[in-house]
């Protein structure tokens, strides 16, 4: 089935002029991007686009550090794509995160890994509504 899924290029990655590395990579798996612009979340917008972690102790530094810089946004298309994106990210630890993943390759902390994707239909249609209207992203 083709789904679509919200990825992020978070503020470390962008830092470290990892834009073009990560979106190599989306591009290899013939994954395609339908929508991408470049943003700089407040801390609001980081707090409400991470509602669902807010009674994590993580909540207020990963907010503090996704609204730190700019991120590169976007909305991916293909077939099992929320699932085969997450596969290419590897786990949220990069620690645990399977050898050449995403994750794995580039992150250099829990907090500061590389990358954002949605982990369900319901999140990945929250999150991209989050940044996107229907009129930004291309169809075929
Ligand atoms: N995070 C963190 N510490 C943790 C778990 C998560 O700083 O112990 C951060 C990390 O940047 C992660 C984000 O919070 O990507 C969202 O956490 P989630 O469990 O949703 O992981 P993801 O879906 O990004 O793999
Ligand atoms: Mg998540």
């Amino acid at each position: 089935m083709i789904e679509r899924t919200l990825a992020i290029i978070k503020p470390d990655a962008v830092s470290r002029n990892l834009i073009g590395t990560v979106i190599q990579r989306i591009e290899k798996e013939e994954i395609k991007i339908v929508a991408m612009k470049m943003i700089r979340m407040t801390k609001e917008q980081a707090k409400g686009f991470y509602y669902v972690h807010k009674d994590k102790p993580f909540y207020e530094s990963l907010t503090d550090f996704m609204s730190s810089g700019p991120c590169v946004v976007m909305v991916l298309e293909g077939e099992n794509v929320i699932e085969r994106y997450r596969k290419l990210m590897g786990a949220t630890d990069y620690k645990k995160a399977e050898p050449g993943t995403i994750r794995k390759e580039f992150a250099t902390d829990i907090e500061k890994n590389v990358v954002h994707g949605s982990d369900s239909k319901e999140s990945a249609e929250f999150e991209i509504k989050y940044f996107f209207s229907e009129l930004e992203i291309v169809g075929k």
